[in-house]
């Protein structure tokens, strides 16, 4: 009983599967985890911003950008991690939902579903 909670907990925060991998299976709770990573960028400059996960969004550390003082961001996927960025991207453990490989919108535990970069205004 105590194993099939486990198995079925969404709780569990994969803490186990090493970022340096694309994919793993979690020890913990047996889903399939792809290790997705994402940049936050400036809307204004484009510089990279310091980026964590609130409240199953992406949204940088600070309020303004330190290198125009802009408010605006977007999130962007990146699909290999290197040294540099490691420390800006902000890494999310998304389940993959492996009884049904063949169907590409089968992620599930996307955390930033709604998410629209907005637009720039033209001038
Ligand atoms: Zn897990
Ligand atoms: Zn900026």
């Amino acid at each position: 009983m105590l194993m099939e909670f486990l198995k079925f907990n969404k709780t569990c925060s994969h803490s186990k599967i090493s970022p340096d991998v694309d994919f793993a299976y979690c020890p913990d709770c047996g889903e399939l985890i792809e290790n997705q990573w994402y940049l936050v960028r400036c809307t204004c400059c484009g510089v990279k911003l310091k980026g964590f996960i609130k409240n199953g969004k992406i949204i940088p550390e600070k309020n303004y950008c330190h290198n125009c003082g802009n408010h605006e961001f977007t999130v962007e996927r990146i699909d290999k991690i290197n040294f540099i960025d490691i420390s800006y991207a902000v890494l999310v453990k998304a389940t993959v939902e492996t009884s049904q490989k063949d169907v590409i919108q089968s992620w599930v535990d996307f955390k930033t579903p709604n998410y629209r970069p907005r637009l720039l205004q033209q001038f």
